[in-house]
């Protein structure tokens, strides 16, 4: 064991940790002492609003400063366990203290205590069988911390290592945004802040100290937003004038006039394509708003200037979609538009490098395939990626480098709230469609119970004797590596009965590329009739006559996935509809949740509720967060932190704030740490 311990030693070296313990701690993700020192509270224990027994109200947890008065026996099972009545002046209670027997000594008479824990209340009469407790003494009247647990780790034990963990780190805490700044806003050393989110003096002053530590979670993102920013900036692209050509003869040949949202974002594009800056922007919109013409228009520009095209989508199916549809408007003027996916191998393979490595492709559409070390481009130019939140950073910056700075454009149907968006891709340029194509019917929602499912399936009939098309979609159980696919197989076989003389096709995530193209392709020209799934049928999968959508177990389903999946329907001329049938045992809440879809069709209403709802691990995917969750407590003040932040970090990386000197030797050190390692951006430079 280390003479004196610090706070990078391993968490086993604690006093009161053998290996034992340091294996469950592990389980926390508690692996040095450290890690214990940020493990936060996610709760706290206040002494200070002590309740009387005389108002102890049943179920209600809460805590109580009493005094032993007698300690008998019960016996439950054959066996004796101490049975304690303790009194606070105003009544009494019985702790029923289930294989506690050493308690009959720690809580003899006389011994005054903080009890806490949900009373069981009846008839007058309170007792307790779950409880904590804790000696009155050394000033105990404080906010005590709740942390999470695991198996075998009490949390009386969690708090006295936390204890111990503060003694070590609280002084060694190295400070972690530019000294100016702390300094500026008055805040106190990050050592001490920490220190008191274990145990806060009182909760006005907790809040301050989250909102300290959140403003500075919020700097070094933003820092890491601001040097790409400023990098970017610097980066100046050689820019050929450009007649639009091309864009004009595909306008000519549009058979609609683009909405005023889609001409909006045009040219704004059109602004970043002729700045001497790379493009980095973010094309928001509903599914089915007309995104990828108004990309298309962009790529068109970058290859009567001589570039080359990369477009990437994130499945197979999607970017196969973009290959037919792209082709079709492509093609005909002459362009060269190639494919590539994991599934391209062999001589195909190499035909392909060849041409986009001569220059010869126009536009290359593909999967991650295109980040494959043998693509190789002659003068990539923009980089158009559909779905950005499914790529992680790296990849993204590995794209970049396959070209000299090339623009790039992001498209996604996934509504980011404004205040997340801002968070995450600060670095971006956002646009938004915001208007349908006018002639869309639209979707009406509607949520039926199980017991009415007999209703859906006539409804579904009715559409599909109307010679409409129809989806029904299954979650995937996270967890269960087979269920998933269980659900939907099962469904297939239970659906062709149902419905039998029509076909019923079955897609999900074990079936090959090849075999998922094959269902797919059937289902779009009409071959089947139903089409059974999980949730691989892919935001943007375009098949205008399927005009309803099934969705079960609905309560499963985020509410912004929800929102996609029936984006998929009511892209045609007729009136579309969606069921969500929830399980059987689905509680209220979840139910009620649902019909927030069914009130509102706004993509981005809808993904502020999950962001409530759901917080934004799982609404941007929880490993690309990045976002520590105390941090989004309260929505409120953290847009104005993140503004706060923004700015300070901007001004900071101009040098409008402090020496050149410090600046620089701060900025040496946070580009190695992981803060900055680790942060997702939308360039990763
Ligand atoms: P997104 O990429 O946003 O999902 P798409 O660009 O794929 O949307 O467009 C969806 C469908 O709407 C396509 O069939 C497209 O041809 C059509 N579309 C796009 N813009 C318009 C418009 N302004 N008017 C009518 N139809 C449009
Ligand atoms: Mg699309």
């Amino acid at each position: 064991m280390p003479a004196s311990l610090r706070p990078g030693d391993d968490i086993q070296y604690l006093k009161g940790v053998g290996p034992h313990l340091s294996q469950r701690l592990r389980k926390l993700g508690i692996e040095t002492i450290h890690d214990l020192f940020l493990f936060l509270p996610r709760d706290y224990e206040d002494r200070r609003n002590l309740r009387r027994l005389a108002h102890a109200r049943d179920g209600e947890k809460a805590t109580f400063f009493v005094e032993s008065v007698d300690v008998s026996s019960f016996y439950y099972r054959g066996k004796r366990h101490p049975k304690i009545k303790v009194t606070d002046g105003s009544g009494t209670a019985a702790l029923f203290c289930f294989n506690r027997n050493f308690l009959a000594g720690t809580l003899a008479p006389g011994t005054r205590f903080y009890l806490t824990g949900p009373p069981l209340v009846k008839r007058g009469g309170v007792s307790f069988s779950q409880f904590d407790y804790a000696p009155d003494g050394s000033g105990n009247l404080r906010i005590l911390p709740v942390y999470s647990l695991t198996e075998g780790v009490s949390q009386k034990k969690l708090r006295s290592l936390s204890s111990a963990a503060i003694g070590i780190c609280r002084e060694m805490e190295r400070e972690d945004i530019p000294r100016v700044i702390a300094e500026g806003y008055g805040f106190a050393r990050r050592g001490d802040l920490l220190a008191e989110v274990h145990y806060p003096v009182d909760m006005e002053s907790l809040r301050r100290i989250k909102e300290t530590l959140s403003y500075e979670e919020f700097f070094k993102y933003q820092l890491v937003v601001a040097l790409n920013r400023s990098r970017m900036a610097h980066t100046v692209k050689e820019r050929r004038p450009c007649e639009d050509k091309l864009k004009k003869r595909f306008i000519q040949d549009l058979h609609f006039e683009l909405t005023g949202a889609q001409a909006r974002v045009l040219r704004d594009m059109e602004q970043d394509l002729s700045s001497p800056s790379p493009m980095n922007r973010l094309i928001q919109g509903d599914v089915g708003c007309g995104k990828t013409v108004v990309a298309l228009i962009g790529c068109l520009r970058a290859i009567e200037t001589g570039g080359q095209v990369g477009f990437m989508a994130p499945t197979e199916i999607l970017a196969r979609q973009h290959l037919r549809t792209i082709s079709s408007y492509l093609r005909p003027m002459g362009l060269a538009v190639d494919y590539v996916s994991g599934g391209v191998r062999g001589a195909d393979r190499t035909r392909v490098t060849e041409r986009v490595k001569k220059g010869t492709t126009d536009i290359l559409i593909g999967t991650h395939a295109l980040f494959s070390d043998d693509i190789v481009f002659k003068n990539l130019s923009l980089v158009v990626i559909d779905e950005q939140h499914r790529f992680g950073v790296l990849q993204r910056g590995r794209l970049r480098e396959k070209g000299d700075h090339p623009d790039c454009m992001v498209m996604s149907a996934t509504p980011i709230p404004r205040t997340l968006s801002m968070t995450l891709y600060g670095d971006l340029d956002v646009s938004v469609i915001d208007e349908m194509p006018k002639g869309r019917a639209g979707v009406e929602t509607v949520i039926e119970k199980q017991a009415g499912l007999e209703k859906v399936y006539s409804a579904v009939r009715a559409e599909l004797q109307k010679e409409r098309q129809a989806y029904f979609v299954y979650p995937v159980i996270e967890d269960s590596a087979d269920s998933d696919l269980k659900n939907a197989v099962e469904a297939h076989v239970r659906l062709k009965e149902v419905f039998s003389g029509y076909r019923v096709g079955l897609m999900h995530g074990r079936l090959s590329d090849d075999e998922k193209e094959d269902v797919m392709g059937r289902f779009r020209d009409g071959h089947y009739h139903i089409l059974v799934s999980t949730t691989v049928v892919e935001v943007g999968i375009d098949v205008p006559n399927a005009t309803v959508m099934v969705i079960e177990q609905a309560e499963r389903f985020g509410l912004s996935n929800i929102h996609q999946l029936r984006g998929r329907i009511g892209r045609g001329a007729h009136r579309s509809f969606c069921y969500l049938v929830p399980d059987r045992s689905t509680g209220r809440d979840s139910f009620n949740r649902l019909r927030i879809l069914r009130d509102t069709d706004d993509g981005f209403k809808i993904a502020e509720w999950d962001l409530r709802l759901r917080g934004p691990g799982e609404v941007m995917g929880r490993k690309q967060s990045g976002i520590p969750s105390f941090l989004i407590d309260n929505m409120d003040i953290n847009t104005k932190l993140i503004a706060r932040a923004q700015k300070d970090a901007r001004r900071y990386v101009n040098g409008e704030i402090g020496s050149e000197e410090e600046r620089k030797r701060y900025l040496d050190g946070f580009t190695k740490s992981d803060a900055y390692k680790n942060a997702v951006v939308f360039y990763g430079g």
